[in-house]
């Protein structure tokens, strides 16, 4: 590449904050990137209630044909339904044909060998989160259905994706995660699927070294409790993988350290795993750092590996100081100051 055109789409509540964060620390690379221009591009709940639309067109169409790849910060979806509303990531998600989702979470607080270090590879297209959903009047008054879906392809491409990830991890282990015993047809099918990924032709054997555990999804979140070292990677369906993320992200300090991206055979799109933080928004205490690994994850799927690791270690260090962090890591610092703190560790 020449030139490098990432979107940004800041959104709701702390993305405001955060993006633009992420976006100075990628400035800071210099040219360990090539020339980098950036797009911002309007989505979310306040941009819904403004022009009743939360994902405008033009935004997607930029994506599709300007951009090489996307920070999205995050959306207020409220939790009552509002008609004609529905959450632009969730679309985003679709529309891209984001379908794997990638959560590393490790924990790197003092110098202790880190106790975590895991990725939640999280199914990104289908699960309960095709929201298809029905309300019906019954004997039993109101009777609200959803339809949750899983099919081979998605649950065979996110296998593929985990099994490639563990194969170029140095324990190689992966848990599958499902709840088969209840759900067997929908949640049998994403298991039998992910662990038949091994067999497949064009596999060749590669797989042959990754361990392979299965573990349900209630007791696999006790365990990541009890003990989050037994995780390598984690395969999930959309709905538990979100949960399980969310989960391993308090067993490292805060949301705001994790970072993810949306990934698909053409395109990337970094994001907090965190939202929009309605509590804390616009105090400028919101905690960047989950956004400029977000950066980091993107530019390192794009192949940037320097300026990635530059961006990681980076974060890293600060964390470890421990003298400049927001208030989420026991700190007292403002977003601006942990940015300022990056920046000159980059
Ligand atoms: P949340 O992640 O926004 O917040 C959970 C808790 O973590 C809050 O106490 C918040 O203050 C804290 N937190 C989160 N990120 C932080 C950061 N960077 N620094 C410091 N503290 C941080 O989850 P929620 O409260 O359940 O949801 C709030 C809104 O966000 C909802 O409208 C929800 O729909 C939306 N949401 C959006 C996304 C997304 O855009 N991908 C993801 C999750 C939630
Ligand atoms: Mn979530």
């Amino acid at each position: 590449r020449k030139s490098l055109t990432i979107g940004l789409i800041p959104a709701d509540g702390i993305g405001r904050e955060v993006i633009p964060a992420a976006k100075q620390a990628i400035l800071a690379l210099g040219s360990d990137l090539p020339k980098t221009e950036f797009v911002e591009l309007l989505a979310g709940f306040e941009y819904f209630k403004r022009t009743g639309t939360a994902l405008p067109d033009e935004t997607v169409e930029i994506l599709k044909y300007d951009c090489d790849c996307a920070l999205f910060g995050a959306v207020s979806s409220p939790s009552k339904k509002v008609v004609g509303y529905s959450s632009p990531i969730v679309a985003l998600r679709k529309e891209l044909d984001l379908y794997a989702n990638i959560r590393p979470v490790i924990s790197v607080r003092g110098n202790e060998k880190p106790s975590v270090d895991l990725v939640v590879v999280r199914e990104n297209t289908e699960c309960l989160y095709i929201k298809q959903e029905e309300l019906t009047v019954g004997p039993n008054g109101k009777e609200a259905r959803a339809t949750r879906l899983i099919t081979e392809r998605a649950s065979r491409r996110i296998g593929q994706i985990a099994f490639e990830l563990a194969s170029k991890r140095p324990r190689k282990h992966l848990t599958v995660i499902h709840k088969s015993n209840v759900l067997s047809v929908t949640d049998g099918l994403f298991r039998e699927t992910v662990r038949a990924v091994p067999l497949l032709p064009e596999v060749n054997g590669r797989y042959n070294d990754v361990t392979v555990m299965e573990q349900l999804v209630d007791s696999a979140v006790y365990r990541l409790f009890r003990e989050p070292q037994i995780f390598d990677v984690m395969v999930a369906p959309n709905l538990y993988g979100d949960i399980i993320s969310d989960a391993a992200a308090a067993l490292v300090g805060s949301l705001g350290l994790v970072p993810s991206i949306n990934a698909g055979d053409d395109f990337v799109m970094g994001e907090p795993v965190h939202g929009s933080a309605p509590d804390i928004a616009g105090q400028s205490i919101a905690n960047p750092l989950a956004s400029i690994r977000s950066a980091a994850l993107m530019l390192r799927h794009l192949g940037y590996t320097k300026g990635a690791d530059r961006l990681d270690i980076a974060v890293d260090q600060v964390i470890r100081e421990g003298q400049v962090l927001t208030p989420d890591l026991g700190g007292k610092s403002k977003t601006e100051e942990v940015v300022e703190a990056v920046l000159k560790k980059i």
